[in-house]
């Protein structure tokens, strides 16, 4: 395993309330108690709201905190009734922010709204967690690494800061089901976006997460996929005893 941070990356969706700091306290202790010696970063993202609620309780090295979306338009301020900028999340103790989940897109997010909201986030100094991932008709049909291309290729810009960009492959098709792909399937999706990272953008070193189903019994193999920097996890981060039970894997 590499010496580079081993990113657990929470997206809470649509639940969580202030009573579930308690799940963090308790990933907080059980992380300075028995993981001190790992380098490792885990990220919360749940809804905007106890943002700075958590960030405010929680003061570890290790624990940071992120949302699940962010504006496209360029203000600081204004009249955008339910938007939340950039900068006001980067005040509200956000130092993360996911971008382009398939749920987003689903509801509407498309590829002009996702670069516009990656450039405010890149202009703000948010780190991106920019998720990509084909849907199963795409896979079936073999169109994945198509999409995959097509996804990076019309949301990021040239310009932007790539050391604060993070990757995040999520199949649809893993998402929530229970379902993962392969090994050798993900060995080769990785493979490929690094070449597509580095002929496009000339990052040599992308961090390429993975996404979609992630559990404490699969972790065993997913930990094996070489250029994994980490894991987006929902549903198993929901509880501490989960989500500890994937980290305690992963290192064992
Ligand atoms: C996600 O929605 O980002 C995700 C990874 O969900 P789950 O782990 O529940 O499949």
């Amino acid at each position: 395993m590499s010496s580079k941070s081993t990113y657990f990356i929470a997206n809470w969706k649509m639940n969580g309330s202030p009573k579930d700091l308690i799940q963090i306290k308790n990933l907080d202790f059980f992380i300075k108690n028995r993981f001190k010696k790992h380098n490792k970063l885990i990220v919360y993202c749940p809804p905007q709201p106890l943002i700075t609620y958590f960030a405010k309780k929680i003061r570890s090295k290790n624990i940071k905190f992120g949302s699940q979306d962010v504006s496209n338009n360029n203000f600081a301020f204004g009249a955008f009734t339910g938007e939340v900028s950039s900068h006001i999340l980067k005040n509200s103790g956000a130092e993360y922010v996911i971008i382009g989940h398939s749920e987003k897109r689903l509801a509407g997010d498309n590829y002009n709204t996702i670069k516009q909201k990656i450039n405010n986030a890149n202009q703000n100094k948010l780190k991106i967690i920019f998720c990509i991932g084909e849907s199963l008709k795409e896979n079936k049909n073999k169109n994945s690494l198509l999409i995959l291309k097509k996804q990076i290729l019309a949301s990021l810009e040239k310009g932007l800061n790539f050391k604060n960009i993070l990757f995040a492959y999520e199949p649809v098709w893993s998402i929530g089901t229970g379902i993962i792909p392969s090994q050798s399937y993900l060995i080769k999706v990785f493979s490929e976006l690094k070449k597509i990272l580095i002929r496009h953008y000339s990052v040599k070193s992308p961090k390429l997460l993975y996404g979609g189903s992630v559990n404490a019994q699969n972790i065993q193999s997913l930990k094996m996929i070489p250029n994994c920097n980490g894991y987006l996890i929902g549903g198993a981060s929901l509880t501490s005893k989960n989500f500890i039970d994937i980290i305690q894997n992963y290192y064992s």
